[in-house]
């Protein structure tokens, strides 16, 4: 495949935009070479400047999980634009999407939207700060929460990748209040509860990592961080960006039975749009302004645009009572395919999935948190990324990323993905 006219628009991006990209795992560092630009997708196809087809494992980082251009999602933004775009007042939509959310999602009663994954877990923590009166966090190394300034501490993916751990231009100051603990190990929590009691005013978390790659919770870890809080009258946010209507209808909570205080949303709530959303019980949510004192706003918060994607997103899923059902069957037979052909290949691999929610991590040891993962052989992943790519199959540009499958993909995509995959790990 060619790249000529990608690696043009790039260098031409470069010019004018920091780094070529307006999101930095766009950019191809962590596999080296310039990325693809893309012109336009339908299902589970990219088709880039060049004029080449690739099947999508990235899908937007999560929310095409129906597809690209999904035509009810497409449709429902056409018309909405012809009423106009943006009022800066309460339109009837947000209340229909706030019903619907709250109706799929367990243990919440409001729920308030943003713009982005970013915004929502920010605003998330600001309002776990105000409710408690406490000033602390635990976040997880390796767990990826947006880019607001807390939360830069060991934060995953694309901020792994750059090596960029603690970011200049977060404060001191604010780095103390970030308590950092260890995916999946419980008495690293209790001994952060025992060094600083009654300070702590939240613990968030991914409740399946997939930002250091797909990490799972092990047995009873999420429970265990429930019955802590509980203990110390600390708030457990579920980040569940990524989670949130892809793993069930109620996301992580519902998967695992396990209630947060807090859930944050993003991706697939806003069916490609720009949405973010935080949700909680009413004593919580109604310490938000304008009802309570912490503060929290937005210029194009519930934008009609957004939120009309969103809620047909919302409904497509709501109404098909197997896509969770057809997701995981996809995704379980992407593995065992992916399985037998790295085993025959003599290929040294660890699998981690959840539904739909898988990564290959090229790494001899089980991967359950950031050094596991970190184990992982960065130049077997390279070979892996380009192999793919040159085959027509896109999976993210970095090993610290999950896969995100669609339900677009057929079987026939699958079958050709797992042989693309045979293909390329011959040559290892
Ligand atoms: C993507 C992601 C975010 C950030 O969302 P943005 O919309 O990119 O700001 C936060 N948390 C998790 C778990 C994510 O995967």
């Amino acid at each position: 495949m060619q790249y000529k006219r990608s690696s043009q628009l790039f260098h031409e991006a470069s010019q004018v935009i920091p780094g070529g990209v307006n999101s930095p795992v766009r950019a191809f560092k962590a596999v080296g070479g310039t990325p693809i630009f893309i012109q336009k997708a339908k299902g589970a196809y990219l088709y880039d400047e060049d004029g080449n087809k690739l099947i999508d494992y990235i899908n937007s980082w999560g929310p095409m999980i129906l597809g690209h251009a999904f035509e009810p999602v497409v449709n429902a933004v056409i018309e909405r634009t012809k009423l106009g775009t943006s009022f800066g007042t309460p339109t009837e939509l947000e209340t229909e999407i706030a019903k619907l959310a709250v109706s799929m999602v367990p243990n919440i009663d409001k729920i308030r939207f943003v713009n982005s994954g970013t915004e929502a877990c920010m605003s998330a923590v600001r309002l776990a700060r105000g409710f408690t009166k406490r000033e602390k966090i635990i976040k997880f190394s390796g767990c990826y929460h947006g880019h607001s300034d807390s939360f830069l501490i060991a934060a995953g993916s694309g901020a792994i990748t750059f090596g960029t751990p603690n970011s200049p231009g977060v404060t001191q100051g604010t780095a103390k209040d970030t308590l950092l603990a260890q995916y999946n190990n419980i008495e690293n929590v209790k001994a952060l509860f025992d060094a600083n009691p009654n300070e702590i005013a939240s613990i968030i978390i991914e409740p399946v990592a997939g930002n250091m790659g797909c990490v799972p919770p092990k047995k009873e870890f999420l429970q265990q961080l429930r019955e802590l809080c509980t203990k110390n009258g600390t708030l457990l946010i579920f980040d569940e960006v990524m989670t949130g209507f892809r793993l069930a209808k109620g996301g992580a909570q519902e998967l695992f039975g396990v209630n947060a205080d807090i859930v944050t949303f993003g991706k697939v709530i806003g069916g490609g749009l720009p949405v973010g959303a935080f949700a909680a019980r009413n004593e919580i949510m109604d310490y938000l302004a304008p009802n309570g004192p912490v503060y929290q706003a937005g210029t194009l918060s519930g934008n009609p645009l957004a939120m009309a994607a969103g809620l047909e997103m919302l409904k497509s899923l709501n109404n098909d009572a197997e896509i969770f059902k057809r997701l995981e069957e996809k995704t379980a037979y992407l593995e065992k395919g992916i399985r037998e052909k790295l085993d025959k290949n003599n290929v040294v691999y660890t699998i981690n999935r959840v539904g739909s929610m898988i990564s290959v991590h090229f790494a001899k040891n089980a991967v359950e948190d950031l050094q596991s993962a970190a184990a992982g052989d960065n130049e077997t992943f390279k070979k892996f990324f380009y192999g793919l790519l040159q085959e027509g199959v896109y999976i993210a540009p970095s090993a610290y990323e999950t896969w995100f499958i669609t339900d677009a993909l057929t079987y026939e995509d699958l079958d050709f993905t797992i042989n693309a995959v045979d293909k390329v790990s011959q040559n290892f």
